[in-house]
């Protein structure tokens, strides 16, 4: 007979919106362990993916004990110079390893990208669209994994004892990293290039610790313990901030799977 908390998880997510403390707040349920808030940009909405589980009350204390961290957020993003949409235009933000660069696509040749004294140098050839300069910079953020991402695995596979076949890194909007044990394979986001190098590592660690354990059960979490202690901590850097720039649907804060 199936327990009624299982059929609860069984369903999808759902949400509303609640106010705590005069903030509209969107809050969502779903198969997740913890509280998770999140402040969007451009206006500061305010987000917090709870587990289905808990009650309102907990969510509440969770979001009035975060209200400093919240306002802070907001406020940071009403005083930001508004970005509102992906434009690719000189003067932009963007992160690379967790470092904020101004764009300048004021260079035109052969596509390249250079970082020079807090400038991200995007050089496309005239007329380039928009989409094709982010298809220039998507390239040179999965390049930057690629190079340090042997190192990574010459460190952590030892450790663990498993070894992946493929590690593939692509754009994707809801996930950070995800793994399929049964052919060896990870997959990263390369949006994990805009943060800082300790996300990725974690990134990595989690998929490759998939390979011992496929659930995210008491077993895997004591394994990342082991592996990872401070783990924790980077998934809550990784799920707190929001996205930098781009426009991510409403799944924007990235799980890793
Ligand atoms: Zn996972």
């Amino acid at each position: 007979m199936p327990n009624p908390d299982q059929q609860i998880s069984n369903q999808r997510s759902t949400s509303r919106i609640v106010s705590i403390s005069g903030i509209g707040i969107e809050l969502i349920r779903k198969r997740i362990k913890h509280i998770h808030i999140s402040v969007y940009p451009p206006d500061g909405r305010v987000r917090v993916a709870a587990p289905q589980r808990i009650d309102d009350e907990a969510i509440r204390l969770a979001v009035v004990q975060r209200l400093p961290w919240i306002r802070k957020h907001q406020e940071r993003l009403r005083n930001a110079p508004r970005q509102p949409e992906r434009q690719m235009l000189s003067g932009e933000s963007h992160f690379v390893w967790g470092e904020r660069y101004r764009l300048d696509v004021s260079r035109t040749g052969r596509p390249s990208v250079e970082l020079k004294g807090g400038i991200l140098w995007l050089t496309a050839p005239e007329g380039t669209d928009v989409e094709s300069r982010y298809r220039i910079l998507d390239r040179w953020y999965g390049e930057q994994i690629e190079a340090v991402l042997s190192p990574l695995l010459e460190k952590w596979q030892p450790v663990i004892g498993e070894r992946v076949e493929s590690v593939t890194i692509r754009r994707m909007k809801t996930r950070w990293g995800s793994c399929t044990p049964t052919k060896r394979s990870i997959r990263l986001n390369l949006e994990l290039a805009t943060r800082t190098p300790r996300c990725l590592e974690y990134v990595l660690v989690h998929e490759l610790v998939h390979l011992l354990e496929r659930s995210h059960n008491a077993r895997f979490y004591a394994l990342m313990d082991r592996f990872l202690p401070t783990w924790r901590a980077i998934r809550d850097e990784l799920n707190q901030a929001p996205l930098s720039h781009a426009v991510w649907g409403p799944s924007s804060t990235g799980e890793v799977d």
